[in-house]
């Protein structure tokens, strides 16, 4: 087996059922990610709408795209037609351009709301009072074609555990707050990545985000 292929399945085989994983192959060749779907994995992330479309146009047709990075209202027409989950939703403005862009394509785009929880300023994510308040004013309920499937969140990046879990857990009490606003449709709570996935699906993630374990060191100088 190759070594995407040995990492893939040593993650999954540590997945509890009914976790999902994201292989997030940002940055990494499309011979990496064809290795990855050689080996059975269909989920993938991109942070890069470019990237990802570049990648979405080249690779098998049965692969999963998801959206996990920072999305600018201008660059969604390029995911919007194929797009399978934006996970990075952050922002009243940008909901309401994915709700334009999905209309045009005559879609319903499944989304998560990313929430702030790290410690560190530049994270990005909603502040969970300002989402409350955009949800209590009725906006999911004007925008049809677009669907709430969960929360996202990145935890602070620290080597204590302790600071750690405390994020997992204020993200997990975040989306059941939420749960009862969307139904049974908003079932997703993604969280952890190749550093800390274990704390995170100890503390109730559904899906788990690995980049750099199953593909390595990524070299941003390339791009
Ligand atoms: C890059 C990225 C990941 C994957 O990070 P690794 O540490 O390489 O596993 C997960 N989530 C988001 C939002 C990312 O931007």
């Amino acid at each position: 087996m190759s070594d995407i292929a040995n990492r893939l399945a040593e993650v999954g085989a540590s997945l509890p059922q009914g976790v999902t994983l994201v292989a997030v192959s940002k940055t990494h060749p499309v011979e990496a990610i064809e290795e990855a779907h050689a080996a059975g994995q269909r989920i993938f992330g991109e942070s890069r709408p470019q990237e990802l479309k570049e990648k979405y146009n080249t690779l098998p047709k049965d692969i999963e795209w998801h959206m996990i990075g920072h999305l600018q209202t201008n660059k969604i027409k390029y995911i919007a037609p194929f797009v399978a989950l934006i996970q990075s939703v952050d922002s009243d403005r940008l909901t309401e351009a994915i709700e334009k862009e999905a209309e045009k394509c005559e879609r319903v785009i499944d989304i998560l709301l990313e929430i702030h929880v790290a410690r560190e300023e530049s994270k990005t994510g909603w502040d969970f009072e300002e989402l409350k308040a955009y949800i209590d004013s009725g906006a999911f309920t004007r925008l049809s074609h677009i669907r709430v499937r969960g929360v996202m969140g990145i935890a602070t990046n620290t080597d204590d555990e302790e600071v750690v879990r405390h994020d997992f857990d204020t993200l997990k009490e975040c989306f059941n707050a939420l749960r009862p606003h969307f139904g049974d449709s908003f079932d997703t709570l993604s969280m952890g990545m190749s550093e800390d996935y274990p704390l995170a699906v100890a503390a109730g993630s559904t899906m788990v985000r690995v980049g750099s374990y199953i593909f390595g060191a990524r070299d941003y100088s390339k791009k």
